[in-house]
């Protein structure tokens, strides 16, 4: 099982530690959405500079390019990317659903790469198989997404979802034994003396490698590695209790809360799911995170992990946060701003250059105004859900919550 230290509960929310075979992961965080293992212009240096704990990357777009094999050979997603650090996979389900011309049976779906036009299949074993090769340390089930928002649409899914789930945990459990094609057989928490690719043995327990062990889990794929259940339901609330029964009663090591859900229903959605689930295994909150209200609704209602592809993405069309809100620094009004784009900010952007120049950069559609852009989005996020961290452990939350947010938001 996955170990989670719980320091401190709040209501809802807690103050916790997820302890993976590539490191430790405070919580609450906001771990960096890295879809085709990167975090879009920002190299895994800058990440760990701008104090990123952990990246999520997605498996259908890793499968489609450069392939799970390919990432495998290279030691696996920590090594290929040089991520040093805790490690997400999304399954993919959310992002082939979302595809034109999709065919979903009760064995999975058939798909065209969006890139080459070639034919896939994905169901849940396959995608376990995907994830397992790519190696990071936490894996998501195979879901499938509503057709529309409808009641029926929704209850089919989670339904189905619920269905997949099950071969899921029976997958995982038959890559963790070593059962799976071409691997050799090691137990659980032992050191595996298994060498597929000339590499050192690595320590397998679920625990904290010490030091002088922890270095060697890097460039070794097949680690320990989690599996966790996705709760469905979109903003029906019945529907997502139900899920989140059925996804407790299965033996994972954490949740994924995902679905399509809408931002207004997302706080009673979630006092509706958490309360259900183990207090003993992490929740993450899948793709939220955009609006930093969304952040401290989250943490507020017991979600300990937060990805989002928004703040990377806003960054690169020039949208940008500060504590008074987000601004468009390609905005006249900031051609002759010499201020720092946000003064209370110790980001690499803040610290060393102007809204005039930002302005100028984007202006004249310079890849670097791209890039300072993303490190100062990526670190506000980051940062905020640290604070809120803290907030937690000082008691201070609610102060915290309502004085960002009155500012955040005052002048949208
Ligand atoms: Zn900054």
């Amino acid at each position: 099982m996955l170990k989670f230290e719980i320091e401190k509960t709040i209501g809802l929310a807690r103050v916790g530690t997820i302890y993976t075979p590539h490191g430790k992961i405070k919580t609450p965080a906001f771990v960096g959405a890295a879809t085709r293992a990167t975090v879009k212009a920002l190299t895994m240096q800058e990440m760990k500079g701008i104090g990123a704990q952990a990246i999520l990357a997605n498996t259908y777009h890793l499968i489609l390019a450069p392939g799970d094999d390919l990432i495998e050979k290279a030691g696996g997603l920590s090594e290929f990317c040089s991520w040093r650090g805790p490690t997400f996979t999304d399954s993919g389900g959310f992002q082939i659903f979302s595809l034109p011309d999709v065919k979903i049976s009760e064995n999975g779906v058939k798909f065209k790469s969006h890139i080459s036009g070639a034919k896939f299949e994905m169901t849940p074993e396959s995608s376990m198989q995907s994830q397992w090769k790519i190696g990071a340390d936490i894996h998501m089930a195979f879901d499938q997404l509503a057709k529309s928002d409808k009641y029926e649409d929704m209850k089919e899914a989670m339904e189905r979802t619920h269905r997949w789930l099950d071969r899921c945990v029976t997958e995982h459990q038959k890559l963790s034994l070593g059962a799976g094609p071409d691997r050799t057989p090691f137990l659980r928490g032992a050191v595996r003396p298994a060498r597929r690719h000339g590499r050192p043995a690595a320590y397998t327990s679920a625990c904290q490698p010490p030091d002088h062990l922890q270095k060697r889990c890097f460039g070794h794929p097949h680690l320990e590695q989690y599996l966790y259940a996705i709760v469905q339901g979109g903003d029906f609330l019945d529907l997502r209790a139900e899920s989140a029964k059925y996804c407790a009663s299965k033996p994972v090591d954490g949740f994924g809360i995902g679905g399509v859900f809408t931002a207004e229903g997302m706080d009673k959605m979630l006092q509706t799911v958490c309360p259900i689930l183990p207090e003993n295994k992490p929740r993450h909150l899948l793709g939220m995170g955009q609006e930093p209200i969304d952040l401290f609704m989250g943490a507020e209602n017991g979600c300990d992990t937060f990805d989002c592809v928004g703040p990377t993405r806003m960054a690169r069309n020039g949208s940008l946060y500060t504590l008074n809100g987000r601004i468009n620094i390609k905005n006249a009004r900031f051609k002759h701003d010499f201020t720092p784009l946000m003064p209370e900010c110790d980001c690499e952007c803040c610290k060393n250059y102007n809204k005039a120049y930002l302005h100028h950069l984007f202006k004249t559609d310079e890849i670097t105004g791209k890039v300072l852009a993303s490190i100062h989005n990526e670190h506000f996020v980051i940062n905020v859900v640290d604070n809120i961290r803290k907030s937690l452990i000082d008691d201070t939350f609610k102060e915290y919550k309502k004085d960002f947010l009155t500012r955040y938001y005052s002048n949208i």
